[in-house]
């Protein structure tokens, strides 16, 4: 009997040959090894900065959020982990990473709603899901934290960021979210799975201000760092 339900209970390692990938099915080892983004960096964009000090683009032309957490840097084997979790139906990744991403923010003050990144429902038919709002499921109930994917939309229909120039991708994002509910005085968390130039979360954080918030705040999986 024991046998039989520590077998059902024990799954093998998503990255490696290991047979105790534990519950989230990573080892211990191979969890380790991700490229954890430890790097001090600056507050408001995660990008690393001297001592963790604002960076210079913040400092002359800030951003519409307040501060990014990343989890994570967008590096080998996170790069493969999310494009399967985006690209090929691996929605059991959403466990993983909601639970990595919701233990780092564990202790950060607790906001009042958490808004995944909308998809337009053009992509969302063409996905079948949302990758954002299956993280932020996962963090909104293990930290009782107010999950909202009906106050903003996504308007416009745009290419996909990565298929842009880094130059190009803030006008692609330029009036592409819209936010219907009043956000008074009220403290968000955006939560992405990529921020590169960030230009999805400066729109989005650019309508929440609009709508009222008083402080908005950036959770990403990973960051794409410069090299
Ligand atoms: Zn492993
Ligand atoms: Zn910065």
């Amino acid at each position: 009997m024991c046998s039989f339900f520590s077998q059902i209970l024990t799954q093998e390692c998503l990255l490696c040959t290991a047979a105790d990938g534990g519950d989230l099915g990573l080892c211990a080892s191979c969890q380790q090894d991700l490229p954890w983004h430890k790097a001090p960096c600056c507050p408001q964009c995660a990008l690393p900065s001297s001592q963790g000090l604002l960076c210079g683009h913040c400092l002359t032309s800030p951003p519409a959020f307040d501060h990014t957490h990343a989890l994570l840097r967008y590096d080998f084997p996170l790069d493969a982990m999310l494009q399967g979790y985006k690209y090929r139906d691996m929605l059991h990744m959403a466990r993983v990473f909601g639970h990595l991403l919701g233990e780092s923010v564990s202790a950060r003050p607790r906001p009042d709603r958490l808004i995944p990144m909308p998809l337009h429902p053009l992509r969302l038919r063409e996905r079948g899901y949302n990758q954002s709002l299956e993280v932020a499921r996962i963090i909104s109930k293990a930290l009782d934290i107010a999950l909202d994917y009906s106050s903003c939309e996504r308007i416009k229909f745009t290419p996909p960021q990565a298929s842009l120039p880094l130059k190009a991708r803030a006008s692609n994002m330029k009036g592409a979210f819209a936010c219907h509910a009043s956000l008074a005085g009220e403290r968000v968390v955006l939560l992405d799975d990529v921020m590169t130039t960030g230009a999805s979360l400066q729109a989005l954080a650019k309508a929440i201000k609009k709508a009222g918030a008083a402080e908005v705040e950036c959770w990403v999986i990973a960051r794409t760092l410069p090299r």
